[in-house]
Order: C-alpha cells, then sequence, then structure tokens
C-alpha cells in the first residue's frame, strides 16, 4: 500500500512525536512512523529508568502544544533548588565550607526575568515516557497526523518531486520531505547519506532508580569527584504502596570498567556502594528497582538536511547527559524546523527547498554546538582535577575571584536557567582542547 504525506517523521520519541504535533496543528499531513508501540503508562508501576530534566523554555514549548498539563496529570516532579559542587577530597578539603566550592540555584532568589515564568521552580523532572505518551496522544488527536507505530524504515529515497520511505512492514509513504527524529543511532541518516563527527568520552554513565526513606525533594544536585560525577534527580512520592518513601533516579558517570564491576553486584551490594559512594546529601536508599549505563559521546551530524531528508533531536546531534539538557535542544530544533516549514509553505515554495532547511541549519547548529562546548566548560570548571591555580591559567582567567564567578554563569547556561550565552564562556572554550572540528 502506498499512502501520501507532506512530511514523514521517523521516530516518535519526545522530539519526534513534539515535532509531528506541531506540524499537524498547521495542518500539514504527517505520517509519524516508530518501530516500537504505543508507551503505556502505568500509575502503579515503577517509575521509567529514562528521565529527563525539562527546562523551562521545554516546559513553555510543551504548554503550547498542549502536552504539559497531561504531563502534570500523569506525573512529574518539581525541583526549585539546584546544586552543583567540587567533592574531590584534597589536603584543605576539611578547612574550605562547601559554601566556597558550591554554587546552588534556588528559584527564590532567582528573578522571573532570569526564569521567563513566575520564580517558583527551576524545571521538572519528568520521565521521558510520560513526555511521549503525552506526546503522542497530542499527535493522535491532530485529525492531519497518522500514527504508524510498530513498524521501522528499510529504505529511503529522494527524487526530483518526492520522497518515498518503505516501511519494514512492505508499505511505502511518498513526501515532499523526511524528517529524521530517530535518535543517535538514525537509520534515516545513514540511508541519507549523512555522517558525522563522533567523540567518545572516557566515562560512561549508569542510571539506578531507587527508593529512599524520606519526603519527595525539590532539590536536584550533582557532585564531582575525581572519577566522574554523581547527581541525585528527585522523583515523586512513593504513596501507599511504600509510606513515607519517595523515588529518585541517580546517575553516576565514571570508568567503563568500575560501571562494569557495579553492574554485576545484587541491588544489596549496589546499594551499599552507593551509599559509600555517594556525598552525604544522599537520603538514606531503601531499595534498588533498575539501572541501566550508557555509553556517552558527543556527535553532530556533517549536515542537518540532504536533498529530502533533514534531521533533528539526537539524530543530529548527542551531548554530554552531563547537565541533562539532549531532549531540551531536539524541542528547540523542533520549534525552529517547524517554524522554518510554515513560512516555506507560505511563501510557495517546496517543503523540501534548500533556503529554508538551511536556515533551519544556520540557527540550529551554533546553538547545539554552544551547549556541546558548555558541557566541557561546565566539567572542567568542576571536576577539579587540575588545581585551581593552574585552572584559572588554562582558561585564560585572571584572577582566583574569577573562578566562582565562571562556574556559576557556566552552570546557569548549561542547567539551562539563562538562555543567554555567558561572554565568559566563550573565553573558556576556546581554550578547550579538540572542539574544533563540531
Ligand atoms: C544517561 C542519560 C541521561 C539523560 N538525561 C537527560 C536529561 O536529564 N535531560 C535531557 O534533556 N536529556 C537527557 N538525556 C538525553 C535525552 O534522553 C535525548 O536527548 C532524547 O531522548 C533525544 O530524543 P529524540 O526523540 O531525539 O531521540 P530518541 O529518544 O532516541 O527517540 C528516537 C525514536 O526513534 C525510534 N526509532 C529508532 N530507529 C527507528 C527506525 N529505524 N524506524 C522507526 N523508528 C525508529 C525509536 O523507537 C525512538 O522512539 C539523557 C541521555 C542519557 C544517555
Amino acid at each position: 500500500m502506498t499512502q501520501a504525506f507532506d512530511m514523514v517523521v521517523v521516530g516518535a520519541g519526545m522530539v519526534g512525536a513534539a515535532l509531528a504535533s506541531g506540524l499537524g496543528q498547521n495542518g500539514f499531513r504527517v505520517a509519524l512512523v516508530d518501530k516500537q508501540n504505543a508507551p503505556q503508562f502505568d500509575a502503579e508501576a515503577a517509575p521509567d529508568i529514562r528521565v529527563s530534566a525539562l527546562s523551562a523554555g521545554s516546559e513553555r514549548y510543551l504548554q503550547q502544544l498542549g502536552a504539559w498539563s497531561p504531563i502534570l496529570d500523569l506525573r512529574a516532579t518539581v525541583y526549585r533548588r539546584l546544586a552543583v559542587w567540587d567533592a574531590a577530597r584534597h589536603p584543605l578539603s576539611n578547612l574550605i565550607p562547601r559554601t566556597a566550592t558550591e554554587v546552588l540555584f534556588n528559584a527564590a532568589d532567582l528573578s522571573a526575568t532570569h526564569l521567563g515564568h513566575s520564580a517558583t521552580h527551576l524545571g521538572h523532572i519528568v520521565e521521558n515516557r510520560i513526555t511521549q505518551q503525552a506526546l503522542w496522544q497530542c499527535a493522535e488527536a491532530q485529525p492531519s497526523v497518522t500514527l504508524l507505530p510498530g513498524t521501522g524504515v528499510t529504505a529511503l529515497e529522494s527524487a526530483e518531486t518526492h520522497a518515498t520511505v518503505t516501511l519494514d512492514n512492505g508499505d511505502t509513504l511518498t513526501c515532499q520531505l523526511v524528517i529524521g527524529a530517530d535518535g543517535a543511532q538514525s537509520r534515516v541518516r545513514d540511508l541519507a547519506g549523512i555522517g558525522v563527527t563522533r567523540d567518545q568520552y572516557a566515562q560512561q554513565a549508569m542510571v539506578v532508580s531507587v527508593r529512599y526513606r524520606g519526603e519527595a525533594q525539590d532539590i536536584t544536585w550533582q557532585a564531582f569527584h575525581p572519577s566522574g560525577p554523581r547527581a541525585f534527580l528527585p522523583l515523586h512520592s512513593a504513596g501507599d504502596a511504600h509510606p513515607g518513601e519517595s523515588w529518585a533516579s541517580l546517575v553516576w558517570y565514571d570508568a567503563p570498567e568500575t560501571l562494569a564491576r557495579l553492574k554485576t553486584l545484587d541491588h544489596e551490594a549496589l546499594l551499599a556502594e552507593i551509599q559509600k559512594g555517594f556525598p552525604a546529601d544522599l537520603p538514606p536508599l531503601t531499595h534498588i528497582d533498575a539501572r541501566a549505563s550508557f555509553p556517552i559521546a558527543r556527535q553532530h551530524a556533517k549536515h542537518y538536511h540532504h536533498r529530502r531528508v533533514v534531521l533533528v533531536g539526537d539524530a543530529a546531534h548527542t551531548i554530554n547527559p552531563l547537565a541533562g539538557q539532549g531532549v531540551n535542544l531536539g524541542f528547540q530544533d523542533a520549534a525552529c524546523l517547524q517554524a522554518m516549514l510554515r513560512e516555506a509553505r507560505r511563501s510557495g515554495a517546496d517543503l523540501a527547498d534548500r533556503q529554508w532547511l538551511d536556515r533551519y541549519e544556520q540557527q540550529r547548529r551554533p546553538a547545539n554546538r554552544r551547549m556541546m562546548l558548555a558541557m566541557d566548560a561546565f566539567y572542567y570548571l568542576f571536576s577539579n582535577r587540575i588545581p585551581p591555580v593552574h585552572l584559572l591559567r588554562n582558561l585564560g582567567l585572571g584572577a582566583a575571584r574569577a573562578l566562582p564567578f565562571a562556574r556559576n554563569r557556566v552552570a546557569r547556561y548549561a542547567m539551562g536557567i539563562d538562555e543567554e550565552l555567558p561572554a565568559i564562556l566563550k573565553q573558556i572554550t576556546s581554550r578547550l582542547p579538540g572542539l574544533n572540528q563540531l
């Protein structure tokens, strides 16, 4: 069977489903294809192991799409405070109060102009499955969007007037533009012949879904140990099933061999390792539900579009998940591409017209690259493997008093609190090695 659309969005993850909803709201005829079936939310089940910190900007975008209140109705955890500190031990550790090495943001202290909304919170931690489900429902509610779950893409052909996508069930879809939103290992990107530049970081990340004794917290924190950061992302109360307990997601960055060893431990032994290895700020853990580890890489597509194919989200770029900005960038890609495609249609152009796709890439590539650089600057400034004096000199910061200022500004940008690029970031990133080819 062959069906015709304006666009085919391949990949209905958070980014693809958001973009298809927005395009449907603009009246485009869209097919949304995913090899997985519809995400299912079960209020009784343990949280999804994959969670994301959604920034205030993403919240505004999801509100416009109509997905935000369904997300809040399902489950989302607000965070009002965010702390980052250097947890490396050195001879003077006991003499220096943590406040001297810590950056703490509190929504109550930040002006509404910085946050773009009434300053009651900094963001929300949301399970990916929930965000995705709310967005699938938004897409499904659009009469011009056709969801095609449970089928992957096997072939793609760009011709003079249209593109043809072949699905693994043998059906074909024709359209003016194919949008690759199929994640970091994008098949669409490969089929379109678009290459990537890729740097694998030495560390990997292990995510652990845990329950702890105590009320649901409103702080998310990240402590930089010499072997890598350890982060706490609060989730909801565990409810009547486990009175007095709450869920959280922990992220442990470390060398692959260390994580490989931790992964072989049973839940009880891993719980003990976490209590020992995490800072004292970690509340008492009672249970481990699930764990998963991820290689982390900085990857950037060499082109965001080619012929009748354009890329968004992780298909175009992956960044270090350190400050949790991956999907926030993907949503910005989606909003930008949607605006360009509206303009292309208004001007009567083909939806794969180079002029509009070039404009999309011109806006998004530098912004995504800046965030990749910010992640590296963020890492350098907080992981104090280099003595502060050398760090200051290496980064071109003259005086010792510049360090807390630089940390504060870079952290604000990296954590999605500031949307403006701080000038100090340019100075720092121009001195970080190996970033020229991005
Ligand atoms: C450890 C870790 C922690 C993270 N924490 C955060 C965080 O706190 N905040 C944040 O913003 N980001 C975070 N990220 C990054 C975030 O998860 C990604 O940026 C985000 O999931 C990208 O969304 P996407 O929709 O582009 O791709 P994906 O989520 O990868 O979705 C791709 C979709 O395409 C489908 N698909 C794949 N291949 C095909 C095919 N051939 N045919 C059809 N369908 C296909 C898949 O089934 C999937 O549904 C984290 C990442 C990691 C590894």
